[in-house]
């Protein structure tokens, strides 16, 4: 089903400021309780990347970056609670560890949600105020091509399911891409985060640029 259409950016050509991200063969620490992260784990690991699944709070002593996937965010709030993996993920945000997320990851990253479970919890360190199921419920699922500030000419294909929609951002949050007018990739230092899925298209340049170039 064909999703609204993509609007280039102002500056479709702008280098991004600098991503603070490791290089190719650090350990990326893929939240793994629920959802899309056997998609990203493979993503990192064809980038040379070495993705490492985390399930329990000692998963984090030795990841250098950290990836959270798209899934449930209601369901995912209560594994890491359940899990203990809430505090050492904050811990590691904190620290201002370089952070990948996507769709219910940048969910449980966002500073407001609406249309939450009230006992969903996020870390609340991504500036941006961010509705659940925003897309609603013609074009809950769609795909599209994007412009990307920072990957060039060349369009990326972006795979929206029940997508969250960013209805506001902060000022420390740089828009690189968005659909009508609506930002759906952004970074804030040291966090990048899509309301899409970038491990699904097949497209390795989001993943990339989270690693810190080719
Ligand atoms: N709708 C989901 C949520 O609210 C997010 C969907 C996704 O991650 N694909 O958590």
């Amino acid at each position: 089903m064909p999703g609204p259409s993509p609007r280039p950016l102002a500056r479709p050509h702008a280098e991004p400021d600098a991503f603070v991200a490791p290089p190719v063969g650090r350990k990326v620490g893929v939240l793994a309780l629920q959802g899309a992260f056997r998609e990203h784990a493979e993503v990192l690991d064809a980038l040379g990347a070495h993705p490492i699944q985390l399930r329990n709070p000692g998963d984090l002593a030795a990841i250098d970056a950290l990836v959270l996937p798209g899934g449930e965010s209601t369901t995912m709030s209560l594994l890491l609670e359940s899990s203990g993996l809430f505090p050492a993920v904050n811990d590691a945000l904190a620290a201002g560890i370089p952070t990948l997320a996507t769709c219910a990851g940048l969910i449980l990253l966002a500073k407001m949600v609406r249309g939450g479970r009230p006992d969903q919890r996020s870390f609340g360190v991504l500036d941006v105020v961010v509705e659940r199921n925003g897309y609603g419920r013609q074009i809950d699922s769609f795909e599209t091509t994007l412009f990307v500030d920072g990957l060039g000419d060349e369009p990326f294909p972006a795979v929206f399911i029940r997508a969250p929609l960013i209805a506001s951002t902060g000022a420390d949050v740089t828009t690189l891409a968005t659909v009508d007018d609506r930002a759906v990739l952004v970074r804030q230092g040291h966090i990048l985060a899509a309301t899409f899925h970038p491990e699904l298209s097949g497209d390795l340049r989001l993943h990339q640029l989270f690693l810190g170039g080719s």
